[in-house]
């Protein structure tokens, strides 16, 4: 993630209504880290332990609870194709941005599929959903765990 595909990064572009400096910005608070950090500090704010990070399985969940086989993703909204509007396309290279974003989406929809069949629950939080309404992810994340804990 965070790669830029074709020449795009060596050429003086602008996208859409974005300069590149803007753009780049915006990529990079996409890729995980942010979104990331925001939901480790949410859980421990309000003590819902039992998680870990990046645990092997399908898709590299970003949190993982595997007594309850419960995982969740924290999707940044321009690699993962939100259709919320953070996801602008660079005129550039534009088709292989376009297969970039499609591909992450390709793999989303695999790992969410395979761990399914493996038995977990899968969540996937929108970066801009956590950033906005940090609350009732949550208490999403929390009723999904409770049921989960709930069935054992
Ligand atoms: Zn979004």
């Amino acid at each position: 993630m965070g790669d830029w595909p074709g020449k795009a990064d060596e050429q003086d572009t602008t996208f859409g209504d974005l300069t590149r400096s803007q753009l780049m910005k915006r990529v990079r608070s996409s890729g995980n880290e942010t979104t990331e950090m925001t939901m480790a500090r949410l859980l421990r704010k309000h003590r819902l332990s039992g998680w870990r990070r990046h645990l092997a399985l399908p898709g590299k969940p970003d949190f993982a609870w595997p007594k309850e086989k419960v995982a969740l993703f924290v999707d940044g909204c321009f690699w993962h194709g939100h259709t919320c509007g953070k996801n602008i396309t660079p005129k550039t290279n534009s088709l292989q941005w376009r297969e970039k974003i499609e591909g992450n989406q390709r793999r989303d929809q695999r790992a969410s599929r395979r761990l399914r069949g493996d038995g977990w629950s899968v969540i996937r939080v929108w970066e801009c959903q956590l950033r906005k309404q940090p609350q009732q992810c949550f208490a999403r994340v929390a009723r999904i765990l409770q049921r989960a804990r709930g069935k054992r």
